[in-house]
């Protein structure tokens, strides 16, 4: 019996994205997924409708599907990148929709009420929206580290060191730090990434898979990142929309 799983917990994809994605998370080895839409659990529900041609999808639970295609298989996991006052979470294992707009405490009792996994994304990127570490040094203070995570985030090229740093505030606090690829599908050939970008190694049970996190989480150790970030001109290119707006606050604010 398999003791670990290879897991990429940040990813936004459109439905109509959906099948590349699993495709190239499925050629890529991956054995399970968590759909973090922003304020929506939109791609996961779509799938749940079981309105995709190529794949079976099977519910396992409230929160899991088993998607398969081609006697290859593949979890999918609720989760949602929740827009709070101070930056974005991930949720991971919701199944209502996580309001947007209110303090990071309320949304983290919040998450956490519900069963949920709170992860904080790109932390020391503002750009990203991460909630910074006096921030997030509050909430160790309120919840304790082995409540919450953090993130090694893909599309934080490795020049800039806000990864580096997210690792070490793991060590410093006792939190778990997962590697998440943060790929946005709805952008050129993104999609066709998934897999192939940062991900985790979660030591633990497929079976359950929710629990497993949580597990990791508790004991804060038994997940290994698999760093495979993108450069920063594959980064800046598919942000180059946002980074059209206001060139200046987005670059400084990277660095
Ligand atoms: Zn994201």
């Amino acid at each position: 019996m398999r003791h670990s799983f290879r897991f990429d917990g940040h990813l936004h994809i459109p439905a109509d994205k959906l099948t590349t994605a699993l495709g190239s998370a499925l050629n890529n080895n991956l054995d399970f997924i968590m759909l973090t839409d922003y304020d929506e659990i939109r791609a996961f529900n779509y799938l749940a409708e079981k309105k995709m041609d190529n794949f079976d999808v099977e519910r396992v639970d409230d929160q899991i599907l088993c998607v398969s295609n081609a006697g290859r298989q593949i979890l999918v996991g609720s989760g949602e990148e929740v827009k709070t006052k101070e930056g974005h979470l991930l949720a991971w294992g919701v199944s209502d929709v996580v309001k947007s707009g209110r303090s990071l405490k309320d949304t983290v009792e919040n998450i956490l009420g519900e069963g949920g996994i709170v992860v904080f994304p790109h932390l020391y990127v503002s750009s990203f929206h991460g909630c910074g570490e006096r921030a997030f040094l509050s909430m160790v203070n309120v919840y304790g580290g082995g409540s919450l995570a953090l993130e090694v985030n893909g599309q934080i090229p490795d020049c800039l060191n806000a990864n580096a740093k997210s690792k070490s505030l793991g060590k410093f606090t006792n939190c778990a730090v997962f590697g998440g690829s943060d790929i946005h599908g709805a952008y050129g050939t993104e999609a066709c990434k998934v897999g192939f970008r940062t991900y985790s190694v979660v030591q633990g049970d497929l079976q359950n898979a929710v629990e497993s996190l949580r597990d990791v989480v508790k004991r804060y150790y038994g997940v290994e990142v698999v760093d495979m970030p993108n450069t920063l001109v594959e980064t800046l290119a598919w942000n180059a929309r946002s980074l059209l707006k206001s060139p200046v606050k987005k670059i400084k604010s990277i660095f």
